[in-house]
């Protein structure tokens, strides 16, 4: 391709749009534009990165036997309501696009195809002789994503590689997962990317066992924490870990203790000298449901420990069953309950509450979902609220002040933690780009939406399934993010737009020209993917471009073209800079892996 036709509008400073180096050099490479917010185009350049990226996605899922399909965006509300996920992607936080049709029919813009899948596996797979079967597609997907931000990394509309695996039973879910694992690892590595696996929570997706892919770069929204070791890494949303030991309490009957306007721990122990591990941290939050009124939760965590969301979420969901979605979990205050409550001096013993829902005050108090962490729960005498404003209680005892609530995980693991396997070890942090989840779903979706076939023994089951994300155009810019250097992009070799950019320094030049015009031809025929660059600029203009957009190899035909001789640029600083005969420039480049067909 000539750089004159390519349509290469470059810009020298950064966008103000951009807050992250990836996002910035792609937008002033021009490899895309932002049309609105989280919604962008791929122009050519970006076009040909994503192409790459999807043809090594491509010969991995036909290395293990999926099947690419193409299903529907638009799909039905109804089929999301017999999952019992409509209400919790559409109302509240809900991240999916819906409408109504003329008919007046509800329908939703694929956010993921579990429904679609499951409802096609139904109709198609009746009998155990046609499992496993696993089933792929690289498509557009639709999330109302509550920040959008750092360009195609969190998109509102971006391109996923989307699996999903039916299987007779478990142990044939489990193979296809480990060989969705070994594929994936695969993927990431001849993409040039560094990526790491770790435990992951399974979120709104449901299901048991699941994995992501962590790019590691400074600019990653997710924190991993790992073991030094190399056996244990998780995102914080899932991680587990040793708190601290305890500072034990002094014995000594329960008191009471003046605290007054110490709301806080910090507070507290200093005002005190109490340990935060000798101190109860108590919680009050509303849960809001698709399907019930809204529950108050009362959770309980050791002083020095913070509460994980995504835990409790999770926590707080399993114990509602009949609810509908979980919409939001929100602090709790004074205008939700009809009583006043002591804030910052609350005591697990707080009784139950009548909540605010209407004009009339209930008959009776609605009981608090009551939770402890283990960090709390083994505490054997603490300092905690009195649930009376300005008075601590001091070496209460769980069993004393009331019954130990139902003990549940419901901590962050933070760096420095101590790990579970060995306690020798201590967590420590780094920051990901999630590219890439497996997870093992079982039978959630197929036994929602009756996916059953006939067993080896004649009777029926509903279908085991597994699914597998990659984030296609998410992963084209974490390439970017880990390789770059000041003057541009350095893409790897495998997903670089072009692999050659030949610059004629002077196009005024006739000999140039034909030297340039000749190695470009024979470039091509030998199935490099080659740029020209042709344009009628400065060679320093050029030589910027070049390194901004970021192909691997730049052949400069320039004032010694006369002898034949030109000089080959390695992009990523491996090999530098070299002169030397065109025919040996040819010769290197047809060379490179992927060069020729
Ligand atoms: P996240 O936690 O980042 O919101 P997710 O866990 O909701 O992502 P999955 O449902 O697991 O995402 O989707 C599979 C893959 O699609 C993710 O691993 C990620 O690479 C990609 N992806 C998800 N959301 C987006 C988005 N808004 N923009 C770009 N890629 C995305
Ligand atoms: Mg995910």
């Amino acid at each position: 391709m000539r750089v004159s036709r390519l349509m290469l509008v470059t810009l020298r400073d950064d966008p103000a749009e951009a807050e992250i180096t990836s996002h910035k050099l792609l937008l002033r490479a021009g490899y895309m534009r932002r049309l609105a917010p989280g919604i962008f185009a791929y122009l050519p350049l970006l076009w040909r990165v994503l192409q790459k990226v999807s043809a090594i996605v491509r010969e991995e899922m036909a290395a293990i036997d999926a099947l690419e399909t193409l299903l529907p965006q638009l799909q039905p509300a109804e089929l999301w309501r017999r999952s019992g996920r409509w209400d919790g992607y559409t109302a509240g936080e809900g991240i999916m696009f819906h409408l109504v049709d003329r008919q007046d029919r509800s329908l939703g813009l694929g956010p993921t195809h579990e429904e679609v899948v499951t409802e096609l596996a139904a109709d198609l797979l009746r009998s155990y002789r046609q499992l496993p079967v696993c089933l792929y597609q690289i498509q557009t997907k639709f999330r109302d994503e509550i920040r959008p931000r750092f360009g195609l990394m969190r998109g509102r509309e971006f391109i996923m590689k989307d699996a999903y695996s039916f299987h007779a039973d478990e142990a044939c879910l489990r193979r296809t997962y480990a060989a969705m694992d070994g594929a994936y690892r695969r993927i990431f590595e001849r993409c040039g990317l560094r990526a790491v696996a770790v435990e992951a929570d399974s979120g709104a997706i449901g299901g048991s066992a699941s994995q992501e892919f962590m790019v590691t770069a400074e600019a990653g929204e997710d924190l991993i924490l790992a073991s030094p070791d190399g056996r244990y890494a998780a995102n914080q949303e899932r991680a587990v870990s040793l708190p601290a030991v305890p500072v034990p309490m002094e014995a000594g009957a329960c008191r009471s203790l003046a605290t007054p306007a110490q709301k806080s721990i910090e507070e507290l122990c200093s005002a005190h000298g109490f340990d935060p591990t000798q101190t109860l941290k108590v919680l009050l939050l509303l849960a809001r449901f698709a399907a019930a009124p809204p529950r108050g939760v009362l959770v309980c965590l050791r002083g020095d420990q913070q509460l994980n969301d995504v835990k409790l979420a999770n926590a707080v969901t399993a114990r509602c069953p009949d609810a509908g979605a979980l919409l939001e979990i929100v602090p709790l205050l004074a205008d939700h309950l009809w009583d006043p409550v002591p804030f910052g001096f609350l005591g697990p013993h707080l009784e139950d509450q009548a909540l605010r829902q209407g004009e009339k005050r209930p008959a009776a108090a609605a009981p608090l979902l009551r939770l402890a962490d283990p960090s709390a729960a083994d505490l054997e005498a603490f300092v905690c609220g009195a649930n009376r404003v300005d008075e601590h209680l001091v070496g209460a005892r769980w069993g004393e002040l009331c019954p130990v609530p139902e003990v549940v995980d419901l901590r962050s693991a933070q760096p420095g933690d101590r790990c579970l396997h060995d306690p020798s070890q201590r967590l420590e942090a780094a920051r990901g780009i999630e590219v890439g989840h497996i997870f093992q779903l079982g039978r959630k979706y197929s036994e929602a939406l009756e996916a059953r076939f006939t067993n080896e023994a004649g009777s029926e089951e509903p279908l085991w399934m597994g699914c597998y994300g990659i984030g296609v155009s998410r992963l084209a810019q974490a390439a970017v993010e880990q390789h770059h250097d000041a003057d541009g992009i350095r893409w790897p070799v495998a997903i670089a737009p072009y692999t050659v950019i030949i610059v004629i320094a002077s196009s005024q030049d006739p000999v140039q020209v034909a030297l340039a015009e000749e190695l470009y031809e024979r470039l091509r025929t030998g199935g490099c993917d080659v740029l020209l660059d042709d344009r009628p600029e400065r060679a320093g203009v050029k030589f910027k471009d070049a390194d901004l957009i970021g192909i691997p190899w730049r052949l400069v035909v320039g004032r010694a073209a006369g002898q034949r001789t030109v000089e080959l640029v390695d992009r990523s600083g491996d090999t530098g800079k070299r002169e030397l005969g065109a025919d040996a420039a040819l010769d290197h480049l047809l060379g490179l892996p992927g060069a020729s067909p």
